[in-house]
């Protein structure tokens, strides 16, 4: 599990440009706290080799992977709470009640960095979840 300010990472697949190579179809994890950015470990290797062919190639920019396959998404969640697809609400709801079952473990340790990193979490989160609130309400 990858931890970013106090809980895990959301996967997300997305465009990662490294080294002025722009990369495709990339499993990423990203804090929905600090907007942190890492490949996902399970492609970190390939990630890495496919930079380098491809600086060697001068090529600026390529696809990792070509198709995604429902089992590659299962894979690739395991790691992480939450896969961002095309339910964002979903994932930050999922962030939240994780968030909220982090902290009252965080408070069983008596772990006060922890908990302050999950109410900030808490907060940044929450407030998100205000703004799609607002748009859907907007939008009716
Ligand atoms: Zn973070």
């Amino acid at each position: 599990m990858s931890f970013c300010c106090g809980a895990s990472m959301i996967g997300v697949v997305g465009t990662l440009k490294h080294q002025s190579v722009k990369v495709h179809h990339v499993p990423l994890l990203c804090c929905p706290v600090c907007n942190n950015i890492v490949v996902h470990p399970a492609v970190k290797e390939e990630f890495d080799l496919v930079v380098e062919y491809a600086q060697e190639d001068r090529v600026k920019e390529i696809t990792l992977r070509e198709t995604i396959t429902p089992e590659m998404l299962v894979e690739w969640k395991e790691i992480c709470v939450s896969f961002q697809g095309d339910d964002a609400e979903n994932v930050i709801r999922e962030q939240i009640d994780h968030s909220l079952d982090l902290l009252s473990t965080a408070k069983i340790l008596n772990d006060i960095d922890w908990q302050d990193d999950l109410k900030t979490r808490l907060k940044v989160l929450s407030a998100r979840l205000k703004e799609f609130e607002q748009h859907k309400e907007s939008s009716k």
